[in-house]
């Protein structure tokens, strides 16, 4: 038999394909599992995803990509970076309650502590708990190390793994310091020793290789990076008796390539998918010593769900092999399959033909198995038939009329310049607006979602089972829709909203009603913690068949004098939080769906709307991760929400939201946006984001969060009106509105409407205080 290469994971999803583990964490915070269970439910998920991996063949499946929250939060813990808050609690509760009090915060008769800090994984949907980092911040192994623990439960099942961790360099960079005067990376010698101690350890436990994950090497190089890596990869491979393979994802090596190539470790991982141009430089560099380290190819796209044209893949395979020798070649996706769902075969309603163009996580596992075997001379009669059909998809997947369409096509050929842009420039716009809404000055709004009651959900559920039919479904909605603008009527807001009552994730919910995308029954994604999402897939040219929200909203129009506010999701956040086509540029695929809310926003203005929202929350997190390539997204992306915006008349009052903190940076692309009113999330960090708009003169009007809806708490009057004081200081008094952060679909009635009337009497507060101009 001649040599194949190895095939291994950098990780595997670990909710469970049933979701087990949010289910089992939930219901162990509600007090309704022992803690017991739980570890038994997340040992069988173990268990079930190593013995998934061996049987499809995987040489080398992953250890510690498990997590019950966050792999982060779990390195932090593995290290002993515990922030002082969190001493009292380590001391009193088991490490499991330690890491759910980091990861969401506790307060009970004993504890009142706030959680870290999450944010973004890269330019993924997942989110991690930063590490927080003190000056005289100390590192110490925990006495029972997670990854250890996993790879002897492996083992005992008889299953050699390849314990991951994410490596000493990333998990600095990462984190924040929690005061002045140090920088995060200057930590590294202090940190080093766990990671020596924690290899000593898993070589004695019998681990041959370890991962170490370095995945801000896909960022910008920070200052001092190349040293860092140096140092840190001299140490542990000198003090190591396991073999270490550094993996970066989502990106390549970029400038500091030849130097990760010279790095003592025993093996590297390339993302050929995001860094398809390292390849060649790699492999040149790694053919020219004979003895040198193991070249693992991560050919395979670990971030989408479309199934591999191998022919496609393997004359790379075949040249490493060829160059390298199998024996230094490894198979793998391109990053963690954390970012994929499970499996296409318990999907029970994707039809076909479309079934045919995919491949899910265990679906990956299959491909890789048939690639490593098509690298040699004469691959099996198996392999070739699997080479042959993943062909035949391909073709039928281009071919198919299903991807394009030729009107869709047509009208954006035929886009001008002039349709990316409102009819008239927002000073003239602002005089047609105000006379047509007669708002007054600091009007209220909020962002579009209400209470998902007990109630709501029910009646979902009851629907998707068909207990309940369409027509009385519906008529049920209309009882909640008319509720919730009779409270905003009584509470005294100025725009009101329909209440998004008839959806529960926005993306999932246009996904579903737009041609040219599919939705799956079970295609969860990890979010964070026990918070999972069902990204659509976009795998056609995408069209607006149909009304979308139009009844909605007019309904609630047709209920109330005031302006209701017709509420779209944004092209770059459709596009953001799907799985998008790979077959064409995403700006052409943002394009067509812009066109989609489009027709839909001018519909609602036809139903009588003067009011229309386009949510773009994930605008920013599309940010790609280099500089470099930031101005040719922004730029395309801007003109997405344009299109989308650009049928609208001038009377026509144009919102935007946004969630995420950072805007410093791209607020050139917010203001060319160019949307009458921009809301956005502030109130958590007491207006700092608004910093961005005293030193960027913003032209249009903004609504800086006064109300944070993450939190149950009631903001009192004095509250608000400080912080619309603040906001006064930076944006002009005639160009301010009051809402809330972001939408409440997650809040109770009680708490909403306290909230909201003390929102209204500070909004009356200011326009008492400040005088009118
Ligand atoms: N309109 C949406 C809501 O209120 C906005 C959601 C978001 O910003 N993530 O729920
Ligand atoms: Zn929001």
């Amino acid at each position: 038999m001649p040599a194949l290469p190895r095939t291994h994971l950098l990780g595997y999803p670990r909710i469970g394909v049933r979701r087990e583990l949010k289910r089992a964490c939930e219901a162990y915070w509600r007090g309704a599992l022992p803690a017991a269970d739980l570890e038994a439910t997340a040992r069988e998920l173990r268990l079930a995803h190593w013995r998934t991996q061996r049987a499809a063949g995987i040489d080398l499946p992953p250890a510690n990509d498990f997590a019950y929250y966050d792999h982060v939060l779990d390195a932090s813990l593995l290290v002993g970076a515990l922030p002082a808050r969190f001493a009292p609690i380590a001391e009193a509760l088991s490490p499991l309650d330690l890491a759910f009090a980091m990861a969401r915060g506790r307060q009970d008769g004993t504890f009142d502590v706030t959680a870290l800090e999450m944010t973004k994984w890269f330019d993924t949907n997942y989110h991690y708990l930063v590490p927080e980092f003190e000056v005289d911040q100390a590192f110490a192994l925990a006495p029972d190390p997670k990854p250890v623990a996993e790879f002897l439960e492996a083992r005992a099942a008889g299953i050699a793994t390849k314990p991951v961790l994410l490596g000493p360099v990333s998990f600095l960079l990462l984190g924040r310091e929690v005061g002045d005067g140090f920088h995060r990376l200057e930590l590294l010698d202090r940190l080093l020793p766990a990671y020596t101690e924690l290899l000593r350890r898993l070589a004695e436990a019998g681990a041959e290789w370890v991962q170490l994950d370095e995945p801000c090497l896909a960022l910008d190089a920070e200052p001092g990076l190349g040293e860092a890596l140096h140092s840190a990869y001299d140490r542990l491979a000198a003090a190591s008796d396991c073999r270490l393979l550094l993996a970066n994802y989502f990106g390549g090596y970029g400038d500091l390539l030849s130097e990760v190539l010279a790095l003592p470790v025993d093996g590297i991982h390339l993302d050929l998918v995001r860094a398809p141009g390292e390849f060649a430089g790699a492999l040149e560099t790694l053919a020219a010593e004979a003895e040198g380290p193991v070249l693992s190819l991560g050919l395979l796209d670990g971030r989408n769900v479309w199934r591999a044209d191998l022919a496609s893949l393997l004359p790379r395979a075949r040249e490493a092999v060829e160059r390298l020798g199998a024996g230094r070649l490894w198979l793998a996706p391109s990053c963690s399959l954390l970012h994929v769902p499970y499996d296409l075969d318990v999907e029970p309603d994707l039809d076909d033909e479309l079934r045919g163009w995919l491949a899910f996580a265990r679906q990956k596992l299959d491909e890789l198995e048939s690639l490593r075997q098509l690298t040699v001379a004469e691959p099996t009669p198996a392999a070739e038939a699997a080479l042959a059909a993943s062909t035949r998809a391909a073709v039928a997947r281009a071919d198919s009329p299903r991807t394009s369409n030729p009107a869709v096509r047509r009208r954006t050929a035929a886009l001008r310049e002039e349709d990316f842009a409102r009819e008239s420039p927002f000073a003239q716009r602002v005089p047609q607006q105000r006379a047509r809404l007669g708002l007054p000055r600091f009007p209220t709004t909020t962002i579009g979602s209400f209470p998902q009651t007990r109630d709501i959900r029910r009646l979902r559920s009851r629907h998707r089972r068909g207990e309940l039919g369409l027509a009385e479904y519906e008529a049920a909605l209309r009882v909640a829709l008319a509720e919730a603008i009779g409270r905003q009527e009584a509470l005294g807001l100025d725009v009101l909203v329909h209440g998004e009552f008839e959806r529960t994730d926005m993306v999932e919910y246009f996904g579903e009603r737009l041609e040219g995308i599919a939705v799956t029954h079970d295609g969860w994604v990890q979010s964070y913690g026990s918070r999972c999402v069902k990204p659509p897939i976009i795998y056609g040219d995408v069209r607006r068949t149909d009304d979308i929200t139009v009844r909605w909203s007019a309904y609630a129009q047709s209920l109330t004098e005031r302006p209701v506010k017709g509420m779209l999701t944004g092209p770059v956040t459709l596009l953001q939080w799907s799985f998008v086509r790979d077959d064409q540029a995403r700006r052409d695929t943002a394009h067509q769906l812009a066109l989609a809310v489009r027709d839909e926003a001018v519909a609602l203005e036809s139903a009588g709307l003067a009011v229309v929202q386009i949510d773009e929350p994930a605008l920013r997190e599309g940010l790609p991760l280099r500089a470099a390539d930031q101005e040719a997204y922004l730029g395309w992306a801007v003109r997405a929400f344009r299109l989308a915006a650009g049928g609208l008349a001038p009377a026509t009052q144009v919102h935007t939201h946004m969630c995420y903190a950072e805007f410093d940076d791209i607020m050139g692309a917010i203001a060319d946006l160019d949307a009458d009113v921009i809301t956005l999330e502030t109130s958590r960090s007491q207006m700092q984001p608004l910093a961005a708009f005293a030193t960027f003169d913003y032209p249009n009007e903004v609504g800086p969060g006064v109300y944070d809806i993450h939190s149950p708490r009631v903001p009192s009057v004095d509250e608000m009106v400080d912080l619309l004081r603040h906001a006064c200081a930076v944006v002009p008094a005639e160009r301010l509105w009051v809402n809330p952060d972001c939408g409440l679909k997650t809040r109770r009635w009680p708490e909403v409407e306290a909230a909201l009337a003390n929102l209204v009497r500070a909004a009356r507060v200011m326009r008492e205080e400040v005088p009118a101009q």
